[in-house]
This record gives structure tokens, C-alpha cells and sequence, in this order.
């Protein structure tokens, strides 16, 4: 696409955004189908299977979900805030990005990721139980020139969607408002404690309007401030109503564990976050990584059954919740699988090793020597992109925890070392931790996406996108597994107790267990699975 299209295509985007705006009241509807109209334009003769008719109705249907929470967000949100994260998040991410990121990954040959996770820094202001980040203190940091550096090499191959993660980011937050402003057409998200946000921060905020957070939580009070200190609860619910009264988009970030699962999944839990603002809640399968990790804080089978369902069920954007739920480990069918090693993002550490996954701690190559795409050509990323997807099963994405035998197996073919400088964990050590999870969820991930697919194959026939599955589906091939679960697992939430030794928070999780590697996909079955990582988003 030449310039001038893309410039034409945001001027016309930002103008019908301002018309939506103006109506933002009343009539909306009307506004949001134009703008979904223009979209089909501006995406035509991109492989984009994306159902625009069911999409205009359901988004008019003022009985659903999805129209309520449309409703909400266009209410409750400053209007520059608005816009810009239509034109960034939307327009360039979205639709521009994706369009340059197919077009370099024919070029160069190599996974070209849809956004980039940073450490901008070690330091953090608290010292939760477990974290390694109180080690390492405030000595590892990316400079705002190296940041920067990141986003100008990334927006030429079209990456325009930016996480942080740390440490604390928000103890930059400084350097982060300026990367917002001066990177004024990209989108950026920080996953955050929430203790550093105040009134200065959220008008900040406001003001470059293309920064949004993902507060972490891990429950209610009790379970939460065991783990992070006294007082931190109190403190990301005071963050939340700043963030709400000043309109700003936020959702929150949940690490779940066998001890916490059903709390953070409960009526109570959910429906807290929504009345408090959250837009999303991004849920994070606990990895056991580290030298130091607690294997017993990994989900049982019956437990991961039942998260699968429930996500979907509060996500379900007819019934649901009205809060956008993503479970990186249960939604690989919706982004095809493990999307790390820069298939559709990649994680940089505060000391700049670039490393395929937040939880994936080997690298051969840093930012302070490579460039992006040198980043992008170390063995490590082209042996998962050789690999991806990780197995047939995308309920069982990830080549550590899914598939052990594969992450030990690239990781010595690859000569890729440890980047964790506490204490370096070898391959082996890990992925042993891995094999009897991965061995145990098998058998009913294979079950469970089986009687997915024949729905799934239905849809793709009768022309239903991902995207649809992605709002509609309330678990309904998983409804039966869920009430079964529940009452299996019942007794075991019972005798839950808050756990001391979560090791890790946050961060991109997805699973996929045993032992088969998919082999080569068609071109057809690969456009398939881009189409279904844009449809979400990725
Ligand atoms: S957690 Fe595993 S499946 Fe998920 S992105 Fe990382 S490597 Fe891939």
C-alpha cells in the first residue's frame, strides 16, 4: 500500500470516528456500521475473513451484550481517548499493520510479530513473595533512546501495538508518556501493580490518549495482599476509580493458580471489575518457571476445563458479562496456537535480551547488538517459527508447557543460552516440571477440541469467522465438561488456601501438552490461522 492510501485511509477514518463521536448519544449504531463499512473497504483484497453483515447486526442489537458494552465504553471514556485508540489501536494496528506485516513476512522471511512486550525496567516498588524483580532492584533498565529505537525499527515493519511489563514499568512512567507522544500513532499497554497511579499520571494519560493499563490482580483482599503487602488491594481499587473518573481504558491482569482459580472466575470477582471499569481481563495460566517454581500452583485437568468454559461464558457478547476475558492458554484456536517467537509478539528484557516468549528465558541475541530483524533471524525464532504451530491441538500450543520435549529440543539445536542472570534454569530442568502436566491435560484437550472442530467446521462452511466463535461462544461444546468439572473440583476449591510461593506474575500464556508436533500447514490452513490471529486481534 502506498502512503498516500495509507495517509487517505486514516484521514477518512478519523473523520467518520469524529461523526461517531458527535452522535456518541444517541444513533451510534448507524455511525459504527459506516465505520464498519469503511473498513470493508479499505481491507478489500486483503485476506481478511472477517463477517461484516453479523457484525453490523449484533452490534445494533441493543438487547446484547456487545451493544451494551459498546454503549458503556462510548459513555464512560474521554472522547480523545476514544479516537486515538481507534485510529492506533484500530486503524494502524489493526488494518494498516497487518497488512505490512504479511507483506514483510514474505520479504524477510521470518515471523514479523503483530506487538512487542518490553521491561523497560528491574525495579519495582513492592516485593511480592516469590518475585525475582526484588533481586535484581533497580540495576537493569532500557534506555528511553533503546525504547525508542524498538518502536521506530518496529513501525517500519509494521508492528504499532507496544506492552510493557517489568519490574514495574509505571516506575518509568515518565519515559513512557514521552514514547506515547512521540510514537503518537501507536498503541501501548502496561501491565502494572497499579500502586504508582495517581490524578498527574491519569492526566497524562489522558492526554496522550493511546495509553492504556492491565492492573494485576491475583483475587479478593485477603489472597491479593498476602502475596503483594498490606494495603496494595486498597490501593489498585483507589487506581481503578482514578482511571474510571478520568476516562480511561483499563482492564486488569490475572495470574490464576490452583489455589485462586475460583475466586478470580466468581460472579462476585467479575462483576467487581465491571462495575469498577475494566474493559478487559486478560487471565494468565500459571507457568512453573524458574529454578525456585511451585509445581502444586499449576491447574488441575478439571480446573482447566472448567477456566475454558467460564472465560467464555463472561466474554459471550450476547449473554456475557460485558468484559472482553482472554485466557491465553485456552484461546490458542483463536490466535492458531503459540504466537511467541515473534509469530505475533516477543518479549524484550529489562537487560535486552530479546527472548520469544515473557516466559521463555533464552535468547541469542540482544537489542544492544541486533537490530529487529537480526532479533527476528536468531536461531531460536526460526526454529519456532520451523516449529509453529507446536501441536495439531491448539488447546496445547506451548512447546514448554504442552509440549516439553520440543522446547528442550530447540533450545539445545540452537545453541540458545539462559537470560535469567539470578539464577540461569537449564531447558531440561524446566520442561521436566512440564511433562506430567502436559501428559495429564492430553486426553481431554484432544476430547474437547474435537467436539470444538466439528462445530468449528460447521462455521468455516456455513462462512462463520473466527471472530464470531470469538464473541459468541459461551463454551457450549464445553458447557457439559464444566458442569461435570464443577462438581469434581468443588471439593477441591473448598480446601483452597491462599498460596505464599506464586513465583511469577502476568505476562502471555498458552498451552499445549504431549508430544506431536504439527507438521507443515498448507497455505490455505496458514491464511486460516492469520485470519483468526487478526480477527482477535493479534
Ligand atoms: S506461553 Fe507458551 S504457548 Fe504461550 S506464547 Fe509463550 S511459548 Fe507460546
Amino acid at each position: 500500500m502506498s502512503e498516500m492510501t495509507h495517509k487517505a485511509g486514516r484521514a477518512a477514518f478519523g473523520k467518520a470516528i469524529d461523526i461517531a463521536l458527535q452522535h456518541r448519544d444517541k444513533d451510534w449504531e448507524q455511525d459504527a456500521k459506516r465505520l464498519l463499512d469503511l473498513m470493508q473497504k479499505y481491507m478489500s483484497g486483503a485476506k481478511l475473513e472477517f463477517d461484516y453483515e453479523r457484525a453490523r447486526e449484533r452490534i445494533c442489537d441493543r438487547e446484547g451484550t456487545l451493544n451494551r458494552y459498546v454503549r458503556r465504553i462510548l459513555a464512560e471514556t474521554d472522547p480523545h481517548v476514544l479516537r486515538t485508540t481507534a485510529l492506533n489501536l484500530g486503524f494502524e494496528a489493526f488494518f494498516h499493520g497487518t497488512r505490512t506485516i504479511r507483506k514483510m513476512r514474505g520479504i524477510h522471511q521470518c515471523n514479523i510479530p503483530w506487538l512487542i512486550l518490553m521491561d523497560p525496567t528491574s525495579a519495582c516498588n513492592l516485593h511480592c513473595t516469590g518475585c525475582w524483580a526484588a533481586e535484581y532492584g533497580n540495576r537493569l533498565n532500557l534506555s528511553f533512546e533503546e525504547m525508542d529505537d524498538v518502536i521506530r525499527q518496529g513501525k517500519e515493519l509494521g508492528i504499532y501495538f507496544y506492552m510493557f511489563t517489568g519490574g514495574e514499568p509505571l516506575v518509568r512512567k515518565a519515559d513512557l508518556i514521552r514514547l506515547c507522544e512521540k510514537h503518537n500513532d501507536c498503541a501501548f499497554l502496561a501491565y502494572t501493580n497499579g500502586t504508582l497511579v495517581d490524578t498527574a499520571f491519569c492526566q497524562e494519560m489522558k492526554r496522550a490518549g493511546n495509553m492504556y493499563l492491565a492492573i494485576s490482580l491475583e483475587g479478593f483482599e485477603a489472597v491479593n495482599d498476602l502475596r503483594r503487602g498490606n494495603g496494595v488491594y486498597g490501593k489498585v481499587m483507589h487506581a481503578m476509580e482514578l482511571l474510571k473518573e478520568n476516562g480511561l481504558l483499563f482492564g486488569t491482569s490475572i495470574c490464576y493458580t490452583s489455589r485462586n482459580i475460583e475466586a478470580v472466575t466468581s460472579n462476585e470477582f467479575v462483576d467487581l471489575l465491571v462495575e469498577k471499569g475494566c474493559r478487559y481481563a486478560l487471565y494468565f495460566h500459571y507457568m512453573p518457571v524458574g529454578n525456585e517454581a511451585a509445581v502444586e500452583l499449576l491447574p488441575t485437568v478439571e480446573q482447566r476445563v472448567r477456566m475454558m468454559a467460564r472465560v467464555r461464558e463472561i466474554r459471550n457478547m450476547t449473554t456475557g458479562k460485558g468484559l472482553f476475558t482472554m485466557d491465553f492458554q485456552n484461546d490458542g484456536e483463536f490466535v492458531g496456537g503459540c504466537i511467541a517467537g515473534g509469530r505475533n509478539y516477543f518479549h524484550i528484557s529489562a537487560n535486552g535480551d530479546a527472548e520469544p516468549c515473557v516466559f521463555i528465558h533464552y535468547s541469542d541475541a540482544n537489542i544492544r547488538t541486533h537490530t529487529l530483524l537480526e532479533i527476528l533471524k536468531q536461531p531460536l525464532f526460526m526454529a519456532y517459527r520451523e516449529n509453529q504451530p507446536f501441536n495439531d491441538n491448539p488447546l496445547r500450543p506451548c512447546p514448554m508447557l504442552e509440549n516439553p520435549e520440543i522446547l528442550e529440543r530447540i533450545v539445545k539445536e540452537t545453541g540458545a543460552r539462559s537470560t535469567d542472570l539470578q539464577s540461569p534454569e537449564s531447558a531440561e530442568h524446566l520442561c521436566a516440571k512440564c511433562h506430567e502436566y502436559a501428559a495429564g491435560w492430553a486426553p481431554a484437550a484432544d476430547r474437547l477440541w474435537g467436539e470444538g472442530r466439528s462445530r468449528a467446521d460447521r462455521l468455516w462452511r456455513e462462512g462463520g469467522s473466527c471472530t464470531d466463535r470469538l464473541w459468541r461462544e459461551g463454551g457450549s461444546c464445553t458447557d457439559r465438561l464444566w458442569k461435570e468439572g464443577r462438581s469434581q473440583t468443588d471439593q477441591q476449591h473448598e480446601n483452597c488456601r491462599p498460596s505464599k510461593t506464586v513465583s511469577q506474575i502476568g505476562g502471555v500464556g498458552e498451552a499445549g501438552a504431549g508430544k506431536s508436533r504439527r507438521g507443515k500447514k498448507e497455505n490455505h490452513e496458514k491464511e486460516k490461522y492469520e485470519t483468526c490471529q487478526m480477527a482477535a486481534g493479534q
